[in-house]
């Protein structure tokens, strides 16, 4: 609910009934980023639909972090990686024909190349998911994906998208008693 109440203006030291709100965000990756933006169109190469699904994730959550210096393959232990968590080079990726990324998969996405519709498509999917969680329940996604917990982030975000319909609702309800106030009343005084 967004009710909106007047400040009582020129009153003094009288009890102010302060009202409790939620401060509710939708997490947007700014666009004019140019850093991010960059990130969101750094290729992700030999990799399974999920391990890029989750790649595609990190950037768009600002959460991807490019390697600042090549990593170690881990077959052929060449310093040879420059695409960040992947943990192949493309060379031994390609051999196996496994995914770059967890290694299992062979289902190999050819091309990553996404049009700015199914970008577009992604980022309002993503953004409506965020939307549906509690800040409680964002910030603990957003904490599973600094840890790097892609599978635990993942699980949240499918679970929230899934019981949009009011089943997080317990949780909303619960939250609200450590939100911080910001106290807009001292101007008033001259
Ligand atoms: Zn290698
Ligand atoms: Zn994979």
């Amino acid at each position: 609910m967004a009710g909106k109440v007047s400040t009582a203006k020129g009153k003094t030291g009288a009890t102010k009934s302060r009202q409790k709100y939620q401060n509710t965000f939708a997490f947007k990756p700014n666009k004019n980023n140019t850093a991010a933006v960059r990130i969101v169109n750094l290729p992700a190469q030999g990799l399974c639909q999920r391990c890029l699904d989750i790649i595609d994730w990190r950037k768009r959550m600002n959460k991807y972090k490019p390697l600042s210096q090549p990593k170690t393959c881990l077959v052929c232990k060449g310093k040879k990686i420059t695409d960040a968590y992947h943990v192949l080079c493309k060379g031994c990726a390609g051999e196996r024909n496994v995914c770059a990324k967890c290694q299992e998969s062979t289902d190999i996405v050819i091309s990553d190349v996404k049009t700015p519709a199914q970008r577009l498509k992604e980022e309002q999917e993503q953004a409506a998911v965020l939307a549906s969680m509690s800040e409680r329940q964002r910030r603990s996604y957003l904490r599973k994906m600094d840890r790097g917990d892609d599978e635990g982030a993942e699980k949240l975000a499918t679970a929230a998208a899934e019981k949009e319909d009011g089943g997080w609702s317990d949780f909303d309800d619960n939250f609200g008693d450590d939100v911080e106030e910001e106290s807009d009343d001292d101007q008033d005084d001259q």
